[in-house]
């Protein structure tokens, strides 16, 4: 099957309604479903956030130098409804100029893209790295009396293809090991995760239930060990 085009991945990306085939359609195609998420993000219409309709106006400065970047004949300004507009009606669109209203969707979605483009990928992720959704966090409190001043954050986010955790932890003292991050049920079950550090750690499908792996464990491992080391930070996890 194609992919939907890219214009029409951009135009719901701002919010356009999504016909039943391109609903089929995306949630299959893992192609389609990453640039969709990607567009949203560079036009900052984000998962529960504004649609269209709630943008603000753009100046008349802005909108010049879209159309200029856009189009070989600049259109007008969209030009505000007089007298029934409220003061705070966001970007008049009157119904004739649907069509044009769109390509200036198109054409402001194309220079935010290409601005994206730029700036590269990597800082796409930091700016989706900005507007997680948070289904779990806990403070880290010290079990052990060599980290006795030492305080950490756990975040966890659900990045639509899993669970993602991330750890902040200042003044660890140093191991001629290394630190781990462990979820446990508070019984007899830890799940290792990985190696304490700035990159964010994928859950495993088993360790997805954070109600009953409520708690987040580091723990100084010796070189090679596999099982559980000694207890340096917990904490308990509280829903996002
Ligand atoms: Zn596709």
């Amino acid at each position: 099957m194609a992919h939907i085009d890219p214009e029409r991945l951009t135009l719901i990306a701002f919010g356009e309604p999504v016909s039943a085939q391109e609903t089929a359609h995306l949630e299959h195609c893992q192609v389609c479903t990453d640039s969709l998420s990607e567009t949203r993000i560079v036009i900052g219409v984000g998962r529960g956030a504004h649609q269209v309709r709630d943008l603000p106006a753009p100046s008349e400065d802005v909108w010049q130098r879209i159309s200029a970047e856009a189009f070989a004949q600049p259109p007008a300004v969209p030009e505000a409804r007089s007298g029934s507009s409220a003061p705070s009606d966001p970007w008049p669109r009157p119904r004739q100029d649907r069509k044009a209203w769109r390509s200036a969707l198109l054409a402001l979605a194309a220079v935010l893209i290409g601005i994206a483009g730029t700036l590269g990928a990597q800082s796409l992720r930091t700016l989706r790295d900005k507007t997680p959704n948070i289904v779990a966090e806990a403070s880290l409190g010290s079990k052990n009396v060599a980290t006795r001043s030492v305080q950490g954050r756990v975040t966890i986010v659900d990045t639509g293809h899993g669970l993602q955790m991330k750890v902040d932890v200042a003044g660890m003292p140093t191991t001629p090991g290394y630190y781990a991050v462990w979820l446990y049920d508070g019984a007899d079950t830890m799940i290792a995760l990985g190696t304490l550090g700035s990159a964010p750690l994928n859950l495993p499908a088993s360790a997805s239930n954070l109600s009953r792996f409520s708690i987040v464990d580091i723990s100084a491992q010796k070189l090679g060990q596999q099982s559980h080391g000694v207890s340096m930070l917990q904490g308990a996890l509280r829903k996002g």
